[in-house]
């Protein structure tokens, strides 16, 4: 058998990606990977749906998230959680607020549009979000469908981004907060794409990574579409230093993000399965499940 390769960072319509969880899973399967994580933002809401299809297809899904975090001189800090028990409470709870928090600021991007006078309710944004985890790219492809931007990238520039005059910035949880209610659950913790911040450097990311460690962090995401490959050689260095485990995934959203394609990482790049087999003895040593029952099956291994 050749080798196998691995997409532990995806996400579906549960946030802001474009595929139902399900697709997600016929996608990844069809994108040649053996296994792949569903780390939607903010929300497990997909994963049960991409758990079982995944089961369907013969590959593996890791359950996941991604939740972003407060982190001083830095935009803000994502972390994914992989293997993550989906229904714990400490989880749960965690992302509840991170929604609650989502929720208001949404409320008020839309008060300053239509203060702008643009013809745009909150109830609009919510049907594209379908339910799931909501967020300003929703208010972007809203903003393009209503003809007021070209695009989403013009809608983030004029409106939505750090300089658009509808800019709200996020009411962000610690990274303590957030690494403590994925430990809760069982994850392992993974920063997520530490080099795809201007600000960040390798002094700061060193300094990030000795605090998130003695918090809980357990993984250090090394393979990204926006890594390159000196960014790639830094975190390689990064995560021999602090020992953490190696990840690796697209960040795969669907066609609005097409840098990212699903099971590849920068240019076309793979992820070796053997990353996932480290961290599956890694856990394995440390009695944290591989399995997870969904409607009576044992899924993810
Ligand atoms: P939110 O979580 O609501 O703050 O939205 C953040 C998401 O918006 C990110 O995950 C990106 O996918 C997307 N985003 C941020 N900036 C831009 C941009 N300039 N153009 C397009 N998408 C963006
Ligand atoms: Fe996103
Ligand atoms: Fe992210
Ligand atoms: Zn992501």
């Amino acid at each position: 058998m050749g080798e196998e390769y691995i997409d532990l960072h995806t996400h579906s319509l549960a946030s802001d990606g474009t595929d139902t969880p399900a697709q997600l899973a016929v996608k990844a399967r069809d994108a040649g990977v053996a296994a792949f994580a569903i780390t939607d933002h903010d929300t497990v809401a997909g994963v049960e749906e991409a758990m079982k299809t995944a089961g369907e297809m013969g590959i593996e899904c890791i359950p996941g998230c991604e939740i972003a975090v407060q982190e001083d001189h830095l935009d803000e800090v994502h972390i994914l959680g992989l293997w993550v028990d989906w229904r714990h409470p400490e989880l749960v709870d965690f992302l509840e607020i991170q929604t609650k928090n989502r929720l208001r600021r949404n409320q008020q991007i839309i008060v300053k549009l239509q203060a702008q006078g643009i013809d745009i309710t909150f109830d609009e944004v919510l049907a594209l979000s379908r339910g799931g985890s909501c967020g300003r790219p929703h208010i972007a492809r809203t903003l393009v469908a209503k003809g007021y931007a070209a695009d989403v990238r013009t809608a983030f520039a004029r409106y939505l981004g750090g300089r658009g005059s509808a800019f709200v910035p996020r009411v962000l949880s610690s990274p303590e907060k957030g690494i403590k209610a994925l430990t809760a659950s069982g994850a392992i913790v993974v920063l997520a794409h530490p080099c795809t911040s201007r600000r960040m450097s390798a002094k700061r990311l060193d300094g990030i990574l000795k605090k998130y460690i003695a918090h809980g962090l357990t993984a250090l995401e090394v393979f990204h579409s926006v890594h390159t490959p000196f960014q790639q050689r830094l975190c390689l260095k990064m995560a021999a230093r602090h020992g953490l485990l190696i990840s690796g995934g697209s960040d795969y959203h669907g066609p609005v993000k097409p840098y990212a394609r699903l099971g590849y990482s920068h240019y076309g790049q793979r992820v070796p399965y053997r990353f996932l087999e480290k961290m599956k003895e890694w856990r394995r040593a440390r009695g944290l499940p591989l399995e997870f029952t969904l409607e009576g099956a044992a899924v993810s291994r």
